[in-house]
């Protein structure tokens, strides 16, 4: 891709100067979390330096433009989504609090014993745990879709779990263990079919493809805004308007109230703020909305078409290797390359490589039913981003072999 220049792209990331180890840092842990250009971390200190004050409570001139910066993002987030309209647009912690808001308070009111929830075999814990603990509440049932050897979803079993009882399905856009991408379009449409709503965790498609949550028909997208290229602690909720209209709150405080009373009702806000209790974390939802302009510079295609040369080579290099075998090799996958080695423990593998200077990740990737479902308890995991470059793919595959030898 002529247009697509990485070393160019590079020298936005102050981080990637650094060595480890002595050795030139290789970043393969994107899918944890990604680097932060230049232009995102400078918001922090503008923000700091020069106009921090608490949003939405206006009449001075720094909380107005704080306000301003903070909407705008809203506005931003809007658009990077496709969204109809910047008030479906919730800002959270990131996709954890994201998916809990939704447990909390759509799962809440509108699921009731006897019901189903339908999750699949690839989720992140963090699309898991906040569906058992309101079922223990509730008595609703959670049943699984399961994924066929290669990694992709068993789409005949999900129509065959889809029925009446089901109320809800909630499935990642891509697996953060395995990179599969599940086809949330068709399974959107055979939900709402059965009159289910579809969550869609979008925490590790959002850094990877341009996501269009209308063309979805997605009831609730979620994602992080430190796996896009900004900061932690901030993230998105978006949903429908009719939806978020008619839930309840789920947690109280300043900001998401119209009138607080000691002898009648507290009447709330309306979406976006009647889920926005509190202060939020404004200096890093501006930077979020630094991030989506930086990606937007970039080309969100472009950054697709990058990844996928990458994982290509670094999967047929991989591939090479004596022992080696890769989770997750569906046809539809984004920049993820999962895999063990016999006779070596993910964990020795992922410390020594450390010392060549490469930072991968080890472990169960926050997925251990699925790691299970595979038989095994860790993988290791490289994950790609804008910029990395092929040299770090071969460096990664040298370093591997180099590992994979000391400790055989
Ligand atoms: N879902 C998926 C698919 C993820 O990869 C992650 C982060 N590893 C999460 C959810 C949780 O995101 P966060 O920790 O930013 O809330």
């Amino acid at each position: 891709n002529a247009a697509f220049n990485v070393a160019t792209l590079r020298n936005d990331f102050p981080i990637l100067k650094r060595e480890v180890h002595g050795k030139p840092l290789v970043y393969l842990d994107n899918a944890a979390t990604s680097q932060t250009p230049q232009q995102v971390i400078d918001v922090f200190s503008d923000y700091y330096s020069r106009y921090n004050a608490n949003i939405h409570r206006g009449l001075h001139t720094l909380s107005d433009e704080a306000t301003a910066a903070f909407e705008a993002t809203r506005h931003r987030v809007k658009a990077f989504l496709n969204a109809e309209d910047a008030r479906q647009i919730i800002f959270t912690r990131g996709t954890t609090e994201a998916i809990n808001l939704v447990a909390q308070s759509w799962g809440r009111t509108q699921l009731a014993a006897g019901d189903e929830v339908l999750i699949s075999m690839l989720e992140h814990h963090s699309n898991i745990v906040p569906w058992q603990l309101l079922a223990a509440e509730i008595g609703f049932t959670i049943k699984v879709i399961p994924v066929e050897a290669n990694g992709a979803l068993d789409l005949a079993a999900y129509r065959a779990l889809l029925n009446e009882r089901t109320k809800l399905v909630a499935v990642n856009h891509v697996s953060n263990a395995l990179g599969t991408i599940n086809p949330v379009k068709e399974m959107a449409a055979l939900a709402h079919q059965q009159g289910a709503l579809i969550l869609v965790d979008g925490a590790q498609a959002t850094p990877h493809q341009m996501v269009d949550v209308q063309d979805i028909n997605a009831d609730f997208y979620a994602f992080s805004g430190h796996k896009v290229y900004g900061p932690t602690g901030v993230g998105v909720l978006y949903g429908k308007k009719a939806l978020l209209e008619a839930m309840p709150p789920w947690q109280g405080g300043g900001e998401m109230i119209k009138t607080v009373s000691f002898d009648v009702a507290t009447t709330f806000a309306e979406i976006p703020h009647k889920f926005e209790a509190g202060t939020p974390a404004i200096a890093e939802v501006i930077a979020l909305g630094s991030a989506l302009d930086w990606m937007d510079s970039v080309g969100v295609d472009a950054i697709s078409a990058w990844e996928a040369v990458l994982l290509n080579h670094a999967t047929e290099e991989v591939s090479r290797i004596d022992g080696l075998r890769i989770l997750g090799t569906a046809p539809n996958k984004a920049g993820v390359l999962s895999f063990v080695v016999d006779g070596a423990h993910s964990q020795d593998i992922g410390l020594l490589i450390d010392q060549l200077g490469v930072a991968i990740r080890t472990g169960h990737h926050c997925a251990q039913p699925l790691l299970h479902h595979f038989g095994v308890d860790a993988t290791c995991r490289a994950s790609f981003a804008a910029y990395n470059t092929l040299e770090e793919v071969d460096i990664f595959v040298a370093a591997l072999n180099r590992v994979i030898g000391m400790v055989r």
